[in-house]
C-alpha cells in the first residue's frame, strides 16, 4: 500500500548553522508511520547530507539537463552527487514566479525519474479558478500535460501534492472536506488513466498552511497520504506536531 509522507520545504530561507539545526531536529522525529523528507536551500544540502542523518534529503529544483552551458543551473547527477534522493516538481512559485510551465515541468519529471530521483509533483489552482468551480478540470491537465506520459511503473516514484494556491503561505487551508474532494478526484483520475491499483499506491500530499492545529483532521482523510509543509517546516516543534498528526 501507499506510504504516508511528511514533507518540510524550506524555501529560500535559514542560515546555514539554522539549516544544520533543524535538519538534525528533524532526524530525531520518531514517526514508524510516515516517511519525512526535507527540501533545504540548495547550497546547504551537501552540508546537511554530509551529516548522515537519518531522513530523506529533496532538492527543491535543478534543471532538466545533464550537463552544458546553462549557467547558475544544478542538474539532477550533480544534487543526486551530493545525497539528494526527492525533488520537487512544480511548486507553484516556480510556476507563478519563475515561469515553469507543463511542459518544461514535464521535462522535469522525466529528468529526475531518468535519474532515479523521485518526485514529488505539485498541482494546484488559484483563488480564481474555485471561484469558478473548475479546479478539478485545471489539475487534471496539469497531472496530464506533466505526468501522464508515464508509464505505471514509472509512477511509482511519483508523489502528488495537491496545493492550492489561495492557501499556500496564506494562512487560508482547504477544509477537510474541500482536500478530500480533490484529492479523492486526483485518484479516480489515476485510476482512469491507469488503473485502480496504480492509483491506491500513489501517495497524494495535502500542502497549503498545514500546521500543527489542522494536520490531524486533514491526514485522517482517507485519500490525504501526508502533507507538504512551508512555512510550519521551519519550526522542528511544529514540523514534529505535523509529522506525528497520523
Ligand atoms: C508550500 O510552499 O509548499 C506550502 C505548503 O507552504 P505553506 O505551508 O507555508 O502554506
Amino acid at each position: 500500500m501507499r506510504k504516508n509522507i511528511v514533507a518540510g520545504n524550506w524555501k529560500m530561507n535559514l542560515s546555514e548553522n539554522d539549516a544544520v539545526e533543524l535538519a538534525k531536529e528533524v532526524a530525531e522525529i520518531k514517526v514508524e508511520n510516515a516517511e519525512i523528507i526535507i527540501f533545504p536551500p540548495a547550497i546547504f544540502i551537501p552540508t546537511i547530507s554530509k551529516l548522515g542523518l537519518k531522513l530523506k534529503i529533496g532538492a527543491q529544483n535543478f534543471y532538466p539537463k545533464d550537463k552544458g552551458a546553462f549557467t547558475g543551473e544544478i542538474s539532477i547527477t550533480q544534487l543526486k552527487d551530493a545525497g539528494v534522493s526527492y525533488v520537487l516538481v512544480g511548486h507553484s512559485e516556480r510556476r507563478t514566479i519563475l515561469k515553469e510551465d507543463n511542459e518544461f515541468l514535464k521535462d522535469k519529471v522525466n529528468a529526475a525519474l531518468e535519474h532515479d530521483v523521485k518526485v514529488v509533483f505539485c498541482c494546484g489552482e488559484e483563488l480564481t479558478i474555485r471561484e469558478k468551480g473548475t479546479e478539478n478540470e485545471f489539475v487534471k491537465s496539469q497531472l496530464v500535460e506533466s505526468v501522464f506520459h508515464l508509464n505505471a511503473d514509472q509512477l511509482k516514484n511519483v508523489t502528488i501534492a495537491y496545493e492550492p494556491i489561495w492557501a499556500i503561505g496564506t494562512g487560508l487551508t482547504a477544509s477537510k472536506e474541500q482536500a478530500e474532494a480533490m484529492h479523492l478526484f486526483i485518484r479516480e483520475t489515476i485510476a482512469n488513466h491507469y488503473n485502480q491499483e496504480v492509483a491506491n499506491s500513489v501517495s497524494i500530499l495535502y500542502g497549503g498552511s498545514c500546521n500543527p492545529s489542522n494536520a490531524k483532521e486533514l491526514f485522517a482523510c482517507p485519500n490525504v497520504d501526508g502533507g507538504l509543509i512551508g512555512g510550519a517546516a521551519l519550526k522542528s516543534a511544529d514540523f514534529s506536531s505535523i509529522a506525528s498528526s497520523f
